[in-house]
């Protein structure tokens, strides 16, 4: 039992009812604020408790960290010391939030110090992220989409049932959430023209998929077996595959993804350690035809987290036009960090590995504007009046998601991005 995931605690910092971010949870990310340069901090209510003013004023002692290991730009540093570590320093930090804990809470300088109000900070990217890998996971998706651009009698691919299919992403264009992101401008081929356009894309789309992050490396050569993989993962964040389906519907045959994909894939800033999502198991699918071996895991390797994902049009309310649930995954992180490496793939620390498109069983659980409106084919109303098939100039898309049990709620913050007209 993880001490810092026991429903009863209680902390001294007001958590306001519904938060993502309760005493449970405790995620890592990076801030600043305006006089403070990047530091580690941890997400509690509507603050964040400085994790580098906390080791410097000995509030961590006997942990064992090297000096300035929270004053940095990014976790990779923390995440590399692995997950026992990882685990912990949330022990420490739950210890001192408690409501019985007086250490920090009666040491009015520290507190205030220490405790920082969450909009007077700006969050950054959590790691520096050497490498990113898209994962293509849900059945559902999986069979949505082949269903429309092939054939719905065989909408999987004949490999899809026997390894977790995936291609290699651009980690460059990775960007915390907030950060609003222009049209991508490509060729594409309009079905009334027999030549490619030079084109701002004409169907801009969102991908509601969730994210782990390495805490663990690999020598190039070593695999990481099915039952160890989870030794190398930190944490979950939230991720928005942007997609131009225009620019990838002309460009991805025959070698997958390029730049209807690269320009820009967004993120939620805190990461919601592994540690924090135990109570959250759940059975995947079953797994039929049976897996090969080295694939093959029991047990409880999926998490029951909520999610949705909004749309908001410029100076009106937003709209949710997705609600599903990462429980859906038909692969689990197990198999696929086990597959990724089975050929001798080393891993770095801070690699994001992205669960594909998650979509459930109902239309409305659809991951994608592509599958939502069946590429173009039905329409989405916004409370504004206004009709979507796809992406507009001025639209913002917010994903969200939270596990919740026995009264305890563990959340994952925003992740969100505005779309801006293509640049000139
Ligand atoms: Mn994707």
């Amino acid at each position: 039992m993880i001490k810092a995931n026991n429903p009863a605690l209680k902390s001294w910092v007001e958590i306001p009812r519904n938060s993502d971010f309760t005493i449970q949870n405790l995620p890592f990310g990076i801030f600043k604020t305006q006089h403070r340069s990047p530091a580690a901090g941890v997400a509690i209510g509507n603050d964040i408790l400085n994790l580098a003013y906390l080791h410097e004023h000995g509030y961590l002692e006997g942990l064992d960290l090297p000096a300035g290991i929270f004053h940095q730009p990014y976790l990779n540093e923390f995440f590399a010391l692995g997950r026992s570590k990882i685990r912990e320093v949330r022990e420490r930090i739950s210890e001192l939030l408690q409501h019985d804990n007086n250490n920090l809470k009666e040491n009015q300088t520290d507190r205030a110090s220490a405790l920082i109000a969450m909009r007077d900070v700006q969050m950054l990217l959590p790691v520096r992220i050497p490498n990113y890998t898209d994962f293509y996971s849900s059945e559902e998706h999986a069979t949505n989409v082949g269903s429309m651009f092939r054939d719905p009698k065989n909408a999987l691919l004949p490999n899809w049932k026997h390894l977790p299919v995936a291609y290699h992403g651009r980690a460059s264009s990775i960007v915390v959430s907030g950060t609003d992101l222009h049209r991508p401008k490509g060729q594409i081929k309009p079905a009334d023209s027999e030549l490619p356009v030079y084109s701002p894309s004409r169907k801009l789309d969102f991908e509601l998929e969730m994210a782990f992050i390495t805490c663990g490396e690999t020598k190039l050569g070593q695999p990481i077996h099915v039952h160890e993989a989870e030794e190398y993962i930190a944490g979950f964040v939230l991720f928005n595959d942007w997609s131009a389906r225009d620019i990838q519907q002309w460009e991805y045959v025959p070698l997958g993804p390029f730049l209807g994909k690269n320009f820009g894939s967004t993120i939620s800033p805190w990461v919601v350690t592994l540690d924090a999502l135990e109570p959250f198991r759940v059975q995947g699918p079953e797994q039929y035809p049976h897996v090969l071996p080295y694939l093959s895991i029991e047990g409880a390797r999926n998490f029951d987290i909520v999610l949705e994902v909004a749309m908001k049009a410029a100076n009106t309310e937003e709209a949710i036009v997705c609600r599903s649930n990462f429980k859906y995954m038909y692969w689990n992180i197990n198999q696929q960090l086990a597959h990724h490496t089975v050929n001798g793939c080393n891993i770095q620390v801070g690699d994001l590995y992205a669960s594909g498109t998650i979509s459930g069983p109902s239309p409305g659980s659809f991951g994608s504007l592509l599958e939502l409106t069946w590429n173009g084919q039905k329409t989405l109303h916004l409370p504004d009046g206004s009709e979507r098939t796809f992406i507009l100039d001025g639209d913002t898309i917010t994903m969200r998601g939270h596990a919740l049990k026995d009264g305890v709620r563990i959340g994952f913050g925003e992740c969100t991005g505005k779309i801006l007209p293509a640049l000139k």
